[in-house]
């Protein structure tokens, strides 16, 4: 087994994915850099520098994902930690306001192709990944696997009516993004005698292209919280779910 922890982070070609994977190769990991399109995985893996590499990664394909575990197996022989960063905000066309999305995702009218779509990529996308990888993290002295979900998900916090964001709770990011939470939960319930640690992350509001670049804070501060928990130690907690501030409400 190599000396050095390796991890994978899907969607590592952009955003807050690729700003991860910087992070946990600065702290002497080998990274790899999932990326359904496999030259702008190359391109950021360039960017990170020698200990990173691409790998081609849907995580709506199942052959892609079988391939890619595969290659971790072969050319790394080990896996430490997984961050499924990878998500879609919505289907329609790139570039809708933020309104736009709110208004396409209202359970009256969504269209439920958009709802699969997202739903897809944003939770069976994670079940379909982590299953595909976990045979390698129960080999790990430490897996660990962190899930980027949002605040926008919490039933707790939506379901309280002086929220000033429970306009934007509609049934396809949002709730995907719930459903996420779910899943986090129950891969840590699972797990939770073996050495594997599961948890759900919202990286706030962070200027990226789903947005627009809108959001406040950059992709530096986004990835803060999702590399503490990827590096978490052996007394760490595992079914949580937080931001930079503390827990979060389910
Ligand atoms: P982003 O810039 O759009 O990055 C998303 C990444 O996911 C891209 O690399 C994209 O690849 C990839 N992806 C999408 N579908 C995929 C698929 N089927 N297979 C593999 N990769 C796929 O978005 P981001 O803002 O950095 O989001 C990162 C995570 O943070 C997401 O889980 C998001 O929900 C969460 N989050 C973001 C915010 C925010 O304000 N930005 C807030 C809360 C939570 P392509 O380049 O090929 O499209």
């Amino acid at each position: 087994m190599p000396n050095k922890p390796v991890a994978l982070v899907t969607g590592a070609n952009k955003g807050i994915g690729l700003q991860i994977a910087k992070d946990l190769a600065a702290r002497s990991f080998s990274v790899l850099v999932g990326s359904r399109d496999i030259k702008e995985g190359e391109k950021a893996a360039q960017s990170i520098g020698a200990d990173a590499r691409a790998v081609q990664l849907d995580v709506t394909d199942q052959a892609s994902i079988a391939a890619a575990a595969e290659r971790v197996r072969k050319e790394m022989g080990r896996l430490d930690v997984l961050v499924n960063n990878a998500a879609i905000s919505q289907t329609g066309k790139r570039g809708a306001t933020i309104d736009q999305m709110i208004e396409a995702a209202r359970p009256s009218v969504a269209p439920r192709d958009d709802v699969r779509a997202v739903f897809e990529t944003n939770v069976f996308g994670v079940i379909a990944v982590t299953q595909a990888l976990l045979p390698l993290l129960r080999e790990a002295p430490a897996g660990r696997i962190v899930n980027l979900s949002s605040a926008m998900g919490s039933l707790t916090l939506n379901a309280d009516p002086s929220s000033a964001y429970k306009e934007m709770f509609g049934v396809t990011y949002a709730a995907s993004k719930t459903a996420l939470n779910a899943v986090t939960l129950s891969f840590a319930l699972e797990l939770a005698n073996t050495r594997i640690k599961v948890n759900a992350v919202c990286p706030g509001y962070t200027a990226t292209a789903p947005n627009n670049f809108s959001g406040p804070r950059t992709v530096e501060q986004a990835a803060r919280e999702p590399v503490r928990l990827a590096l978490l130690d052996e007394n760490g907690p595992t079914g949580t779910f937080s931001n930079e501030d503390g827990p979060l409400p389910w």
